[in-house]
């Protein structure tokens, strides 16, 4: 089965062979798996030694990302949010559940966020200490650009969390320039293309210890990790964390994060082409396609329906998800994992003979 899901991605069959063996967390030999994959994800998000600190939290990236603002964000402070689609309303969500306050900043859902207008909202309100950005929007497949944006933060002296869940190890990150970044999150099955079941922030150590005791959770708090000096505070996912390790190796194996970023770009070049040819219509104009995932609108046509497209797709063995994420009804194709061009090839005339199974014979979008 190609699995084409912009997370849980494709693994290689050597990271989930990884899981097989039976670990004790508390072991000296586990430890050593563990530091050696935190001082990785540091290097890889460009975080500075002595600096920078990854730090590890069991489960899915919304954890992570509600730690991160529980940590940093004191209870009742404001926080902007762009809202780039989703994601960022589950950050909107989980902001004001842990009794923070969104403040949300229209984007229109098919565009990237406006750094300017970023600036506009922190200038006009000094009451909101931190942005919360979504750096790759995964229910539409736009890129927001966070240097830019991060730059408009820094200047208005604010903070920001960046949600990089579908974006780490792939698109450029450099916290040694991002100084404003109080946490990047990311977890372990999509860019870097392990199994799901562990979370990671990378934040700074300054931050951190000036932030103490203020999360009201002890499991969500990012502080509370660090003071347990990179071991782990409940029992981890020993054998995810041992399987990411291995993925860590392919990602060094396949050159870093460039070449994992050309091989995605390449992807949905081949994708996106594809689809157009097959006389679909992309959610994106071509220039704010981002390499993470591409979204193409439903066929304007009485006898679409996704779950039939899903299971016509599922028995030429690609699987798809069988939601969307965007205003008007479309499906999602994640171009991320251990894939290539040419198994976006393969999609591309599966889906053509999947159109033609369930009888649609409108491709083009209502509303392109
Ligand atoms: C996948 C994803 C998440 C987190 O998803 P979980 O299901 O909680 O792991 C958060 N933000 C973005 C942009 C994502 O793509």
């Amino acid at each position: 089965m190609l699995l084409l899901t912009p997370g849980p991605v494709m693994t290689r069959p050597e990271v989930r062979a990884a899981l097989a063996q039976d670990i004790a967390p508390w072991d000296n030999d586990f430890k050593a798996i563990y530091a050696r994959v935190l001082e990785r994800v540091r290097v890889i998000a460009g975080g500075i030694q002595g600096e920078h600190v990854a730090l590890p939290l069991q489960g899915a990236g919304h954890f992570a990302i509600e730690a991160a603002v529980r940590t940093f964000i004191p209870p009742g402070r404001k926080v902007l949010i762009p809202a780039t689609g989703r994601y960022s309303e589950s950050m909107i969500r989980l902001t004001r559940e842990a009794g923070r306050i969104p403040v949300v900043l229209p984007v229109a859902p098919n565009e990237p966020t406006d750094p300017l207008a970023v600036e506009a909202a922190l200038e006009a309100d000094p009451s909101i200490s931190h942005v919360g950005q979504v750096y790759s929007e995964t229910g539409s497949g736009v890129i927001h650009d966070a240097v830019a944006i991060g730059a408009a933060v820094r200047r208005a002296g604010r903070r920001m969390i960046l949600d990089a869940v579908s974006a780490f190890g792939a698109l450029p990150l450099d916290l040694s320039r991002q100084p404003e970044i109080d946490a990047v999150v990311f977890t372990s099955n999509k860019c870097i293309e392990a199994l799901p079941g562990i979370a990671f922030a990378v934040s700074r150590i300054d931050r951190l210890n000036a932030c103490t005791g203020q999360a009201g959770s002890w499991s969500l708090d990012l502080a509370d990790v660090l003071s347990h000096n990179g071991r782990p505070r409940f029992t981890p996912p020993a054998q995810i964390v041992a399987a990411f390790d291995k993925a860590l190796d392919f990602f060094d194996q396949e050159g870093g994060r460039a070449p994992r970023l050309a091989r995605y770009t390449a992807n949905a070049h081949t994708f996106y082409d594809g689809m157009v040819r097959n006389g679909l219509t992309p959610w994106l104009k071509r220039e704010h396609q981002g390499p993470i995932i591409v979204v193409i609108r439903a066929p304007n046509d009485k006898a679409w329906d996704l779950q039939k497209f899903v299971d016509a797709l599922k028995s030429r063995e690609i699987l798809i998800s069988n939601f969307f994420n965007t205003p008007t009804p479309s499906f999602r194709v994640g171009c991320i994992g251990a894939i290539t061009p040419d198994d976006m090839s393969r999609a591309v005339a599966a889906m053509d003979a999947a159109l033609k199974e369930i009888g649609i014979t409108r491709r083009e979008a209502a509303c392109p």
